[in-house]
């Protein structure tokens, strides 16, 4: 898990504090040394390590403890604020055009495998699926909840995604099979025409087409050079546009952010996207490329499936990082898998004690398409303790319970007592399917389903 170290020693500084009316060198010392070392350990750059804990230290050293909070809390509290500000305090949203001014024009950079044409097709489906638009669902439960603008309405936002990358067809190839997953359009060229020629006709074609967003994809190198940096700006001077993103791996740690130092000094950049955030990272590049680089983060990408890109918060990701969950997203992520209506039915039939296990099985589904299980754990509160082991196990019970709903007929979902009164009758053969209630699985077939689901 992403710092977790950072997470656990936090929880011991809670323990040590316990009981403690002031905060003094003494006392928080230690701590601040824990803290700094995980950082380190987590890839942090240095000068921002050094930085934060200054920070923190002159903030808590000898702050009187408020009646009714813990120490420990009040510590937690400061190193909180300070990640929160280290990461650029606010969020920050897609540039977006007034209706009438044109497509909104999103230009991508990065080195080869950062994920920029992954990242360039979720970022088409996220303003194709009105992401950008609409409020975060838990925007309205934050303190002071900004005024929701009016829905939107009519047909979804039109992306035309243009492939740049005239060095490899097959990252073309690739741009239009992810844009084939997701029914966006693609505006490819002659290769030899040259990535800054490609960007202009693809860009007239969004004009007159009326697109909404138009996404370019460019060309990666493996490292950085004279001839990607000059490239990349004769097509930003081109196309002018209203977002230059940079991709960078997160599993590069601090490397990303000295990335993204470069490329703003010489391309000259608005933020930039943040992947992998999903796999083995120990999380430095999270908390150094606003920092570092002057430019926030925007967007992370935390899976290699389309839909598995999140706007950047860092309110959010301090919590994550420092094991309190993440609620306010797991709130946005639900509103996205759930049907309203659905959830509202399931809701009332909980509090009318109607909730069987058809419902069961169907919000177990609207989670499913959520993220893994894991990831969605340790966005709640203290679940971040939890170790893999455990919640491997657990997501196993979930899967076994489901599937032995799967193997109930549908009048056992709704009347489970069937069951415990004796058990299953045999089945009067030759009785159709209907008259007996549903389909009954032979054992051996039920079995064979039931220790596949358990593996
Ligand atoms: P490009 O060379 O920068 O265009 O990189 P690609 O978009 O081809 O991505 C390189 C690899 O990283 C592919 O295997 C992607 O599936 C994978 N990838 C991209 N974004 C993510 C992410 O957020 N998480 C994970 N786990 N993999 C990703």
């Amino acid at each position: 898990m992403m710092f977790e170290s950072l997470a656990e020693k936090m929880d011991q500084t809670v323990r040590k504090l316990r009981g403690t009316d002031k905060m003094t060198e003494a006392n928080i010392g230690g701590a601040l040394k824990e803290v700094r070392r995980a950082m380190l350990d987590a890839d942090v750059n240095l000068r921002v390590v050094n930085q934060l804990i200054a920070d923190v230290r002159e903030r808590a050293v000898g702050q009187d403890v408020v009646a009714g909070v813990e120490p420990g809390q009040q510590f937690i509290k400061i190193i909180y604020e300070e990640l929160t500000r280290v990461m650029g305090k606010d969020a920050a949203p897609l540039s977006t055009r007034a209706a009438g001014a044109g497509p909104t024009v999103v230009l991508l950079a990065g080195l080869q495998g950062a994920g920029k044409t992954t990242a360039a097709a979720k970022l088409a489906l996220y303003v194709k699926s009105r992401k950008a638009e609409k409020p975060s669902a838990a925007a309205a439960l934050e303190a002071n909840p900004p005024p929701a603008p009016p829905a939107p309405t009519g047909p979804p936002p039109k992306v035309l995604l243009v492939a740049c990358d005239v060095y490899r067809p097959a990252a073309v190839e690739q741009l239009q099979t992810l844009a084939g997953m997701i029914d966006v359009d693609v505006f490819t060229d002659d290769l030899s025409l040259g990535a800054v020629e490609i960007a202009r006709r693809g860009l007239a074609v969004a004009t007159e087409g009326k697109y909404h967003t138009v996404i370019i994809d460019t060309a990666g190198r493996q490292v950085i050079n004279d001839k990607l940096m000059r490239e990349l700006r004769d097509v930003k001077a081109a196309a002018k546009p209203d977002e230059t993103l940079l991709v960078v791996d997160a599993m590069t740690g601090q490397e990303a952010a000295n990335l993204t130092r470069a490329f703003n000094d010489d391309v000259g950049i608005t933020g930039a996207i943040l992947t992998k955030l999903d796999g083995d990272t120990r999380g430095g590049a999270a908390l150094s490329v606003q920092s570092v680089s002057g430019k926030p983060i925007k967007f992370v990408g935390t899976g290699e499936k389309v839909e598995r890109l999140e706007p950047f918060f860092p309110e959010r990701m301090a919590s994550r990082i420092l094991g309190m969950g993440d609620v306010l997203t797991l709130v946005d992520k639900a509103e996205e898998a759930m049907d309203a209506k659905e959830a509202e039915a399931l809701t009332k039939r909980m509090v009318d004690n109607t909730f069987d296990f058809e419902d069961f099985l169907k919000q177990s589904k609207m989670i499913s398409t959520m993220g893994s299980f894991g990831g969605l754990m340790k966005m709640l509160p203290g679940v971040g303790s939890i170790s893999g082991q455990q919640m491997a196990a657990a997501e196993q019970k979930l899967k076994l319970a489901t599937c032995l709903i799967n193997s109930m007929t549908p009048t056992e979902r709704k009347q489970p007592d069937l069951l415990a009164s004796g058990g299953r009758p045999p089945p009067a053969s030759p009785a159709s399917p209907a008259a007996r209630g549903g389909r009954w699985p032979t054992p051996r077939r039920s079995c064979r389903t039931f220790s596949a689901c358990a593996r």
